[in-house]
């Protein structure tokens, strides 16, 4: 009798320890999901705010006849053309990530021949990694097969990676965009030699609204909503997206889709 009271004692204190853990653990998930929402409205807030200023600024330059000359009216209004763009772009991004969130985006797939998309991602960078003195090596092979996709989701994920790549490494630094394919699928990456992630950060980096939280990416602007986005776009097409990163030597981020099993006609541009 005794024994049995002593075994429904222990098993009541074990229940009440597993109890205790497991609201403790609850509570503290909730802690960090609220402190990560904050965290992404102060840095969205940020992210909309620098071109907003910088938008006033040189509106206000017009304005005040501050341009004396015709090249420098033209040089403001470039800046205000390119500040606006970047506004409209991380809106629009908000505004997809809404609809992802809500099941609602509808991704436009058909078949393309992947070499041209990856270039297309390459070109659009072009001019931000030279501001940044990183050079853009591209590596596609001729014979890369088509895929079935939303060329502009597509396209916008990897111009995501590359501005990652650019963004977590230093001035100068080079980077890579490469493609390659086998019977059934199409693998491009993005190699940076940058801060790298931690081992232990390689599954987070993914989740909405995260940032990693160390001294070399303190200072980097972003909503931690990129990455999310890209696994997004890349599941939506039955694909995945892999990482490899060591910190202080770079990370390679490589989206895999499914091919088209017959090879693609056409021109290849490498
Ligand atoms: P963010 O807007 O913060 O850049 P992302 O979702 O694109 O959001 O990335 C999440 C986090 O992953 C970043 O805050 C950064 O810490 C880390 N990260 C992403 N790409 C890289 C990279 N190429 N090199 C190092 N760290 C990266």
């Amino acid at each position: 009798m005794r024994l049995v009271f002593a075994a429904l004692i222990a098993a009541l204190i074990g229940t009440l320890i597993t109890g205790t853990a497991l609201v403790l653990l609850l509570v503290r998930r909730e802690a960090r999901v609220s402190r990560l929402q904050a965290d992404f409205v102060s840095n969205v807030s940020h992210e909309l705010r620098t071109p907003l200023t910088s938008i006033s600024m040189f509106v206000e330059t017009l304005r005040m006849g501050r341009a004396k000359d015709p090249e420098q009216v033209s040089l403001c209004l470039d800046a205000l053309a390119r500040e606006t763009a970047r506004l409209r772009e991380e809106i629009e991004r908000l505004l997809d990530w809404g609809r992802m969130q809500a099941g609602r985006k509808v991704y436009a797939r058909r078949p393309e021949p992947m070499g041209p998309v990856v270039q297309e991602a390459a070109d659009a960078m072009r001019q931000a990694l030279d501001a940044r003195r990183q050079q853009l090596t591209v590596q596609i092979p001729g014979q890369l097969p088509a895929a079935s996709i939303d060329r502009p989701a597509i396209v916008g994920s990897l111009i995501n990676l590359l501005t990652n790549a650019s963004k977590y490494s230093e001035e100068g630094m080079p980077v890579e965009l490469g493609a390659a394919a086998n019977s059934h699928s199409v693998r491009i990456w993005v190699r940076d030699r940058g801060i790298g992630i931690p081992p232990s950060e390689h599954r987070n980096v993914f989740k909405q609204f995260y940032r990693v939280e160390d001294r070399a990416s303190r200072g980097v602007e972003g909503s931690g909503l990129g990455l999310a986005i890209v696994r997004h776009v890349v599941r939506a097409h039955e694909g995945h997206i892999e990482l490899e990163s060591e910190p202080g030597r770079g990370s390679t981020f490589t989206i895999v889709l499914p091919a088209i099993v017959a090879p693609a006609e056409g021109r290849q541009e490498s």
